[in-house]
């Protein structure tokens, strides 16, 4: 019964919505250049080009978010240099050292040690930032700051072997459903952190696989995910 119902608020969530009107956001995807890592004897560049962004990993994005009545369209997609500070080596080091486990803790050795490598000249002041990495550490696929407009993707993950073989290239995409989960789903879900959502909790049982985890990992959104990512969405439209 209780899964049901759950089932009968996302369909009449959906079909109200519709009748709402679509938010758009811009994105700016940064294809980071200049770090090459090494994990596990896998050597790591960035492999995805702007095309494949601007494409099927924008079609996917828009189809995960469709029912939220929130649609991005790409503002800039380009290959961009990494800064290279002094300590450009060990931070890395740094990154391809990680440990699993600091799962999207802010400030953990991982992120901090990424932050001194993007370039804030290169940000856009109220687009949502996409800054796509070759890897971003142990079982990591990216992060993202609560409500902010900054997100990190790493293009090669280790996240399907808990980090005991070395990473391999992210899917691009994925149709329907769920097996592995692409790149455009992990910018998906972290486009929705910054619009406000956070993990739902693992051991609460859903009957459908959602964007945003917990039990079951998938695409769909709740009335409530959708009611607060559109009012945050409205905050960053508006600026
Ligand atoms: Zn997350």
């Amino acid at each position: 019964m209780k899964r049901l119902s759950l089932v009968l608020v996302m369909l009449i969530g959906g079909c109200l919505l519709a009748a709402e009107t679509t938010i758009t956001l811009p994105i700016r995807f940064h294809i980071t250049q200049g770090a090459k890592m090494t994990v596990k004897g896998q050597a790591m560049e960035n492999w995805v080009q702007p095309a494949d962004l601007t494409g099927p990993v924008l079609a996917e994005v828009n189809r995960i978010w469709k029912p939220a009545g929130i649609q991005f369209v790409v503002e800039r997609a380009q290959a961009e240099a990494l800064l290279k500070p002094s300590d450009f080596t060990e931070l890395i080091r740094v990154v391809e050292n990680s440990k699993r486990g600091e799962e999207e803790v802010a400030g953990s050795g991982r992120t901090a040690a990424i932050g001194k490598l993007l370039d804030p000249a290169q940000r856009h002041r109220t687009a949502m930032n996409v800054y796509l990495l070759p890897y971003i550490g142990a079982t990591y696929q990216g992060y993202a700051n609560l409500g902010g407009n900054q997100a990190v993707i790493g293009v090669w993950t280790d996240k399907a072997s808990r980090a005991e073989k070395p990473p391999v290239k992210a899917l691009l995409v994925e149709p329907e459903p769920m097996k592995v989960g692409s790149l455009a789903r992990t910018i998906a879900h972290e486009l929705g952190h910054n619009l406000g959502l956070v993990h739902p909790d693992k051991a609460e049982v859903s009957p459908v696989g959602r964007l945003m985890g917990g039990g079951r990992q998938g695409y769909a959104l709740t009335e409530e995910e959708i009611t607060k990512a559109r009012k945050t969405a409205q905050k960053h439209a508006g600026k």
